[in-house]
């Protein structure tokens, strides 16, 4: 029997039309695309079926209530397909992989993340290949993981950034190696691969708790950053210099983030740095930082930093497990000191 799988649509320049205003998302895909690539459902290509978002975003509009969607979209197939692609915007769609990469609990199946730079209604569109990519990979059944598939690369959904904003390869894991190379073949790194999981697939769903991000910046207030680790916010992802260093002689600002961690906001320190991961410990102007209660958060992205507070701080867990829980490798979103 042919391998069966289920596009999610939510929106995206993929399946855009030109408007007034410019690109906006448009119902109607399936059809543009059986019109535009009827190979797609000839022999040799898995069985597709559709499900389309009621009300289709430009991902630059996505909100937690959005990956809730998605990801209850997938559990209530999952026994159905052999995998899933979800088209959407590239502009937060590291957000989303991210956040289904921690929601999708026990997933044993390709979560396969895509979109385009160009949407497909353009003659020449990146949509085509990243979207046949897409349907291949998750057909596979055998990525038991929450990818994004661009250009290239297949990398890891929680390791991504949009690095480009006009190439096709719109995406980079800069701690992670692809997944799989796309090029005249499709080659997986298997021995990349998260290990399948133990546990049965379960979901859990994202409330309303407040998380935050903040970059330091030379110059930085105190009396601002107060104001933005104040209620109801619980944690925050603190964007740092390098290895993990901050403004330590600001007195001033180190109370702040002390009171605040004192008062249960779990504060994770990344890089601003492109590559690299946060040591407090290497510096006294990091030292201080961790001194002030703030936790390494090692080489996460900001985006999978900020979902997995979020996913660990909805679990109902208390600051000090959630300060725990976040220095570990639960997904694949860091590497963990060897
Ligand atoms: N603004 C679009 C979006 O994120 C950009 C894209 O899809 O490439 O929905």
């Amino acid at each position: 029997m042919k391998p069966s799988v289920c596009v999610i649509y939510t929106g995206g320049t993929i399946g855009m039309l030109p408007a007034v205003d410019g690109y906006r998302p448009a119902h109607g895909l399936r059809e543009r695309i059986v019109a535009e690539i009827p190979r797609l459902s000839g022999a040799g290509m898995p069985r597709i079926e559709f499900v389309d978002f009621d009300q289709l975003i430009d991902s630059a509009n996505a909100h937690p209530s959005h990956w809730n969607t998605i990801a209850k979209m997938i559990i209530d197939r999952y026994d159905l397909f052999a995998g899933f692609v979800v088209l959407h915007g590239t502009d937060t769609m590291a957000y989303t992989a991210s956040a289904l990469s921690f929601m999708l609990q026990g997933l044993g199946k390709p979560v396969i993340m895509t979109g385009s730079q160009i949407p497909l209604c353009e003659i020449r569109n990146d949509a085509r290949d990243n979207l046949i990519a897409s349907v291949l990979i998750a057909a596979r059944g055998d990525i038991p993981e929450v990818c994004v598939c661009f250009g290239r690369y297949l990398l890891r959904g929680n390791r991504t950034v949009k690095a480009n904003a006009f190439g096709l390869d719109a995406f980079d894991s800069p701690n992670c190696l692809p997944l799989a190379d796309i090029g005249t073949g499709v080659r997986v790194h298997g021995e990349r691969l998260l290990a399948s999981p133990e546990k049965p697939m379960s979901l859990q769903m994202l409330g309303a708790n407040v998380v935050t991000t903040l970059r330091l910046f030379p110059g930085i207030s105190a009396d601002a950053t107060r104001n933005a680790l104040d209620d109801p916010v619980r944690g925050a992802v603190l964007e740092c210099y390098g290895a993990g260093t901050g403004p330590s002689e600001d007195d001033t600002l180190m109370a702040v983030f002390a009171h605040a961690t004192e008062r249960g906001v779990v504060i994770v320190a990344v890089t601003q740095c492109l590559t690299g991961s946060v040591t407090l410990e290497t510096y006294a102007a990091g030292s201080a930082l961790a001194q002030a209660g703030v936790i390494g958060g090692r080489d996460m992205t900001t985006e999978a930093a900020l979902t997995k507070l979020r996913y660990l701080i909805d679990s109902g867990l208390a600051p000090a497990a959630v300060r725990e829980m976040i220095a570990r490798d639960l997904r694949g979103e860091l590497t963990e000191e060897r």
